[in-house]
């Protein structure tokens, strides 16, 4: 009898494993390490080791996968992380199982932790939402009427490579400049901060350091100094815009922040609030902000989500 669904959510270094029986509940998880040798050829055969290990396949009714990078469709465009190119997981993995009646699907890990958000975490009970994801990078999830949505090249929600900047115009990972990531991720917000404390000749305690951390700003900015603040702002400004932008497109229920930078909790929700209103009205008073609140196993939850 098929009675347990997994949730996988393959990262750069690390692969959670989420068992679940069919009513939701989590009943255990397994880690393993990513081997990414060999282009990451052995990736799905350590995993399905995992499971053959701990479980009878005829009992698993579903599989979902959340990977680090664009997916359409359940087809993997690439994912550079892994060292993957076009990938067709479902069609592996059942291959690799020796089962073709499991039900198999794939999504981008950052829209997989915005429906985990809403399967267990602090967006349960809403049927739209926008999570965005403030880390190294900016990642960006969206849900509508509790569907992940993936867009045909797997790119919907991900506003980390929306061009947002022309003052300082940094230079992105992605190829462009200017990209909100550049300013307002985890690293964006301390190449932002470097720059205007090159641009400005206002004293901070920042001054004392060759290099800090985007925390290191938010601890500061929480202390009262007015340049670090003046940064936050201007980061969290950006966030904003674009933020606002996707509230005229999709009018989501809530917003979840998460991320590194969402340690900072509703301070950071302020900053973002304070730009983030005068641009939304007269049409919208309030829209819900939450601090996610399931870390790093949103993407966990949010595979098992994605087969329910
Ligand atoms: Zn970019």
């Amino acid at each position: 009898m098929r009675r347990y669904n997994l949730g996988i959510d393959i990262g750069g270094t690390s692969i959670k494993i989420g068992l679940f029986d069919l009513d939701d509940n989590l009943l255990d998880s397994w880690n393993l390490p990513t081997n990414k040798s060999s282009f990451g050829e052995y990736i799905l055969h350590e995993i399905a080791e995992v499971i053959n290990s701990k479980l009878v396949i005829s009992e698993i009714r579903g599989i979902g996968f959340g990977v680090p990078g664009p997916v359409a469709k359940n087809l993997v465009f690439s994912c550079v992380n892994l060292g993957w190119g076009k990938k067709d997981i479902v069609s592996e993995f059942k291959a690799i199982l020796n089962d073709d009646e499991i039900v198999i699907k794939v999504a981008n890990d950052a829209n997989l932790a915005a429906a985990g958000e809403i399967y267990k975490g602090v967006a349960h009970g809403y049927v739209n939402a926008f999570m965005v994801t403030l880390g190294t990078g900016i990642g960006g999830g969206v849900i509508i009427d509790g569907r992940v949505v993936d867009g045909i090249n797997g790119v919907a929600g991900e506003i980390g490579h929306t061009h947002i900047d022309d003052l300082y115009n940094l230079n992105c990972n992605c190829g462009k400049n200017g990209c909100l990531e550049t300013v307002a991720s985890a690293t964006g917000i301390v190449r932002l901060a470097k720059e205007y404390l090159n641009h400005s000749k206002k004293s901070s305690p920042l001054r004392k350091y060759s290099d800090f951390s985007a925390k290191k700003v938010i601890d500061y900015a929480k202390l009262g100094d007015q340049v670090a603040n003046e940064i936050l702002d201007l980061s969290m400004e950006y966030l904003a815009r674009v933020l606002a932008k996707v509230t005229y497109i999709i009018n989501p229920d809530i917003f979840i922040i998460g991320g590194g930078i969402s340690n900072a909790g509703n301070f950071i929700i302020d900053k973002i609030t304070k730009f983030y209103y005068p641009l939304v009205k007269p049409f919208i008073q309030t829209t819900h902000f939450e601090i996610a609140t399931l870390g790093n196993d949103a993407g966990m939850y949010g595979a098992c989500y994605l087969i329910k």
